[in-house]
């Protein structure tokens, strides 16, 4: 079986963080870990390949090379001392770095558990086996729905969502006196339905990523709790159309107004405005009003309004509109269409 890509095995993207491929370890690892999932050999399988791939991933140089050489790469994947080492791919001595950590009391051939980190982490689910420190929360994902005029000029938006919190009854400890927490069952954490209040920043784009502090899974020992990180997705516009920075619109005009050129109302996503059409506009040309598009809070950058001319022919058929369109005829300097191609 071909082996998965570690950065796929963690749910991450290549740029993860140290922090980031933490938090995926040790939510799968709770998750996968054989003492939770007594006998069920595919959750084995998937906490080996989890653990393997935090091994090489949280170590800065066997991550480097992984990048580099993916599985192929010298020594990702497994210990050569453990396999007897200076195997074809293996640079003379080992891996540079030394190798894996040594753990003990591995179920499983050439895998190695860091005896702190999953004390860390089942310390707290396990009747505190060990002595654990302070666990952050996990973080949550959302996503949201945005009009388009909240996401340019800045707003705010409401999730709604379960999460995790400390259990009223027993303080999160998971017990009450001698016997198991009923409210909770012994979990510590009770889910809440809860309306999340989110501040949309001006300029916001679809697809953006916001994180809103403190609204994750609760925290263990006195941890920190994690935060919810909301993927907004920006509703179109039934008459705005935003590209980049700009946006876009297009305002209807007259012939004679085209011909001649004129002031005209223009709308913008910052209101109306009066803008300049100039004589001998085309359909279809277009004009920027500058600083009139997208603000964006973060950076400061700004964009552009952009108006689009479509010029308007009257439907009304009549002789003097035959006259009229004859007389305009007469005053165009050449084909109109002389620099169409040809010969198609
Ligand atoms: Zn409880």
């Amino acid at each position: 079986m071909a082996k998965r890509d570690y950065y796929e095995v963690l749910g991450l993207s290549r740029g993860a963080t140290e922090a980031e491929i933490k938090k995926a370890y040790r939510r799968l690892a709770r998750k996968l870990h054989p003492d939770v999932n007594p006998g069920d050999k595919a959750a084995q399988k998937r906490f080996q390949e989890v653990q393997e791939a935090y091994d090489v991933l949280k170590d800065d140089e066997k991550r480097r090379a992984y990048d580099r050489f993916g599985h192929a790469g010298p020594g990702a994947g497994f210990d050569p001392r453990a396999h007897g080492g200076g195997g074809a791919g293996f640079p003379p001595g080992g891996f540079p770095g030394g190798g894996f950590p040594r753990g003990g009391g591995s179920p499983f051939e050439g895998i190695h558990f860091e005896s702190g980190d999953l004390g860390d982490l089942f310390g707290n689910l396990f009747g505190g086996r060990r002595p654990a420190g302070p666990q952050p929360g996990e973080d949550i994902r959302g996503t949201i729905e945005v009009p388009f005029r909240d996401a340019v000029l800045g707003g705010t938006a409401t999730l709604a969502l379960r999460r995790e919190k400390p259990c009223p009854t027993c303080n999160g400890t998971g017990r009450t006196g001698k016997t198991t927490c009923p409210t909770c069952r012994g979990e510590g954490v009770v889910a809440e339905s809860e309306r999340v209040n989110i501040k949309i920043p001006a300029g916001t784009q679809d697809g953006d990523t916001l994180r809103v502090p403190g609204k994750g899974g609760p925290g263990a020992q006195g941890g920190s709790v994690g935060d919810l990180y909301v993927t907004v997705h920006v509703q179109s516009h039934p008459y705005f159309e935003r590209h980049g920075n700009d946006i876009q619109g297009i305002v209807p005009i007259t012939v004679k107004e085209a011909y001649g050129g004129a002031e005209i109302p223009v709308p913008t996503i910052h209101g109306v405005v009066t803008a300049k059409i100039p004589a001998g506009t085309q359909s279809r040309q277009r004009f920027r009003l500058r600083g009139k598009g997208v603000k964006v809070a973060r950076t400061g950058a700004t964009g552009d309004h952009i108006y689009v001319a479509r010029v308007m022919i009257p439907k009304t058929q009549s002789p003097a509109g035959v006259d009229a369109a004859t007389l305009l005829d007469s005053l165009y300097e050449g084909d109109v269409r002389a620099e169409l191609p040809r010969g198609l």
